[in-house]
């Protein structure tokens, strides 16, 4: 798609560091990373969101981030304690790139990003119902 950024990263028409790439996705660091380390997965084919995504992208957008996360670790590139896998859909997600990308984040324990927040009440099992049985019906 023209004016997509990472569109133009894939078709080398503006720098990355990539990592990886095969027929389907492209692979490269985050170039404002939230801890070092951080890269980011794309589909090639310009997705906008996931909702937009065949099953076959899925399976290989997350195939390709497997054996990515799996080379930083082997790597010792940096030296992380964990990982969060992050997709955002739409900008109340956070989303600022319109080419859907899942994020590969290195984490520590005591690092400043925050993914757990305080939950309020819990909902009863009966709210918890209604709203499975009104996805289900769409699947
Ligand atoms: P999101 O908020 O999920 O849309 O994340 C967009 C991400 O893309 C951010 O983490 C940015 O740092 C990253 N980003 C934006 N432009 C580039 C670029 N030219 N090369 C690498 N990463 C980028
Ligand atoms: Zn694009």
């Amino acid at each position: 798609m023209e004016n997509c950024i990472f569109c133009k990263i894939i078709k080398g028409e503006i720098p990355s560091n990539k990592v990886y790439e095969d027929e389907h996705t492209y692979a490269f660091m985050d170039i404002n990373p939230i801890n070092p380390g951080h890269l980011l997965i794309v589909p090639k084919t310009h997705y906008t969101e996931i909702k937009d995504y065949d099953e076959e992208t899925g399976m290989y957008l997350f195939r390709t981030a497997i054996k990515i996360e799996k080379a930083l670790r082997k790597s010792g590139a940096v030296k992380l304690e964990g990982t969060n896998f992050l997709i955002a859909n739409g900008p109340a997600a956070g989303q600022e790139v319109f080419h859907s990308h899942l994020h590969i984040i290195p984490r520590y324990a005591d690092d400043s990003y925050k993914v757990r927040i305080e939950r309020k009440e819990k909902p009863t099992m009966e709210e918890l119902k209604q709203v499975a049985e009104e996805i289900k019906k769409n699947i």
